[in-house]
């Protein structure tokens, strides 16, 4: 069993660290809010007084963090985890960040004789919870070898891209798909509601037809059509809007930075653009309130019932 330091337990690293207590490691976790902290601890994970703490004599170093600037100063930063790993440490970033960022840190790694693999996943909070993430990997043979065994915890599919940061383009990839799909049956619902269908008896048809997809069943912003939708709790965050923000502007500086242009994903990136600028965080299901005439479903602000 392994000694595991485990940075950011917010809606994904809650669940994956305790996944990790649950398969017999232990499990040094550290983040900024004390809330997540004490239902982190709760789940059988020590909390570590600080980054450098939770890295030290760790086998594995795990982060799960909002950004690249953020990851950046976590491992390299004046009390980052580099400083402070044994020989040997394998550190796996699995949030999703940009493919520069990530690159640099791959050789700030190598340069202290650390191995290093960006493995950012798809699969939510649903996917976190169960076990069942896909890890898009990127890095050398060795370490994705030597860290298949804690992903195989946490997942239940590793896809080995190539070198570092190819995980990471991957990742950007899944991305402008849900994104656009999450629109998309955003535009599904509110014109089945024009045209006089009901959203539930939408919700069967497409359930078992061609347009059946991930967004459908994850991200539906109708209320009171799946169980336990962030719909039917006031749209608050399962995955941020901010982050599919974040992941779609990762998507066109990816796109902008091969030459490629991106219709679609720049669409749907205005959308975004706006929901996460909005008054309060929101799920990205919110998408719903860019379309004309049915910002109604989402408060500005939410009282408690
Ligand atoms: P989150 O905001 O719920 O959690 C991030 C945590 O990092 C927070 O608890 C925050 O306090 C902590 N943090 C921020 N700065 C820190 C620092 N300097 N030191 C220690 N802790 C710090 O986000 P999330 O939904 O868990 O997502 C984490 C990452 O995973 C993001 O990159 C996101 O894009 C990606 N992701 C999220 C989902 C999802 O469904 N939520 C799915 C796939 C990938």
């Amino acid at each position: 069993m392994l000694t595991i330091g485990f940075i950011g337990l917010g809606n994904m690293g809650a669940p994956m660290s305790a996944n990790l207590v649950k398969a017999g490691h232990r499990v040094r976790g550290f983040d900024l809010a004390d809330a997540v902290k004490q239902a982190a601890a709760e789940r059988g994970v020590e909390i570590a007084g600080s980054v450098t703490a939770a890295a030290e004599g760790a086998d594995v170093f795990m982060t799960m963090l909002p950004n690249g600037a953020i990851v950046r100063e976590v491992l390299t930063g004046a009390d980052g985890a580099l400083e402070r790993l044994p020989a040997g440490a394998l550190l796996m970033d699995s949030s999703s960040i940009d493919v520069a960022t990530t690159r640099d840190m791959h050789a700030a790694a190598a340069a202290k004789g650390l191995q290093f693999l960006d493995a950012p996943v798809s699969g939510g909070v649903s996917g976190a919870t169960a076990g069942t993430l896909t890890f898009m990997v990127g890095g050398s043979e060795a370490a994705v070898e030597r860290a298949r065994p804690v992903i195989m915890t946490l997942g239940s599919k590793l896809v080995h891209l190539g070198g570092p940061g190819n995980g990471q383009a991957a990742k950007v990839c899944n991305q402008l798909v849900v994104a656009a799909s999450t629109a998309a049956v955003a535009e599904a619902f509110v014109l089945a509601d024009r045209l006089g269908v009901e959203a539930k008896a939408l919700y069967e048809v497409m359930s078992g037809s061609s347009a059946n997809c991930w967004a459908l069943h994850n991200f539906n912003p109708w209320p009171g059509v799946v169980d336990g939708s962030a719909a039917d709790s006031g749209y608050r965050p399962r995955f941020a809007a901010r982050l599919m923000n974040k992941d779609l502007h990762l998507a066109l500086s990816a796109a902008e930075g091969a030459g490629q242009e991106l219709a679609l994903t720049s669409l749907v990136a205005s959308l975004f653009a706006r929901l996460a600028e909005g008054p309060r965080d929101l799920d990205t299901s919110a998408v719903i309130r860019e379309i004309p005439g049915y910002a109604y479903l989402v408060p500005d602000s939410l009282t408690e019932a």
